[in-house]
């Protein structure tokens, strides 16, 4: 599909073909672009940009990620399409793994499938060798890596289902999420929410974590503790509703 450059919804359009792609190739499923159209709508309203109310969730973010022992980038078909060469610039940056981990079926191949994707782009990632389960989530949809998401103590959730996000949140990790959608049970239930669309916030974190890198732990301690999630989101709705 040719995008004229100076379309005004281009990035948009992008975005579209890429889960296009994704759902031909049997990485997105057909839930994974309903769920697309629904962060859209949310996307239109912050004006298809990053706020500054985003920009703080961001820098949050990549303080709590350089603070963990162990933090797992959970993709998923919807993020493996969108942002896959950010996430793994994202990896690189904070020191975090990747995980695979899906929630629509054919679960087993979709993950392997991603797998492969970013094997392509050079990234070798977790979530084919799922031992483990997230507990309270039922079905094999809850199943994770052992030395991944199962042992991290920090998960990035983005596009993320909230009953996973909650059951993460239960086992005592730290949750960062990105989702346009503010009043989601994801964004509410995540320690560090960004408000925003992944293909423009993966890589804000990076930048953030890049400049935020060779601070210590106490200056990174207090960037989290600033960091208020409830107030935020509210922010970001009250931005939404004065553009509606
Ligand atoms: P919840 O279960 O958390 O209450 P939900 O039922 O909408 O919300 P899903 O269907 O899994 O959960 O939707 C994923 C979420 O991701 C939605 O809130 C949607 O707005 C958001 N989303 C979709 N596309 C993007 C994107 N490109 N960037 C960020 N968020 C997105």
């Amino acid at each position: 599909m040719n995008i004229p450059t100076n379309h005004p919804r281009r990035a948009s359009l992008e975005q579209r073909h890429a889960l296009e792609k994704g759902l031909n190739q049997g990485i997105v499923t057909p839930t994974g672009m309903i769920a697309f159209g629904r962060g859209e709508a949310f996307d239109y309203l912050l004006g298809e940009k990053t706020t500054n109310n985003a920009q703080k969730a961001c820098r949050a973010a990549a303080a709590m990620l350089l603070l963990s022992r162990h933090a797992v980038l959970s993709v998923n078909g919807n993020t493996a399409m969108l942002c896959a060469k950010n996430v793994i610039r994202l990896a690189q940056t904070t020191g975090a793994q990747i995980e695979a981990n899906v929630f629509y079926p054919p679960v087993k191949k979709r993950r392997a499938l991603i797998a492969r994707h970013f094997e392509k782009l050079g990234k070798k990632i977790l979530g084919k060798n799922t031992s483990k389960k997230i507990p309270g989530l039922a079905s094999n949809r809850s199943l994770v890596e052992e030395k991944g998401i199962f042992s991290a103590d920090t998960v990035l959730v983005m596009v993320e289902d909230g009953d996973r996000t909650q059951a993460l949140r239960k086992t005592g990790k730290k949750i960062v999420a990105i989702d346009l959608n503010p009043k989601s049970r994801t964004a509410i239930a995540a320690h560090v929410t960004i408000v925003d669309n992944v293909v423009r916030a993966v890589p804000e974190i990076a930048r953030h974590a890049q400049k935020l890198r060779n601070k210590n732990t106490e200056e990174l301690e207090k960037i989290v503790a600033a960091f208020d999630n409830g107030k935020s989101l509210k922010e970001a709705l009250a931005f939404m509703k004065k553009r509606a």
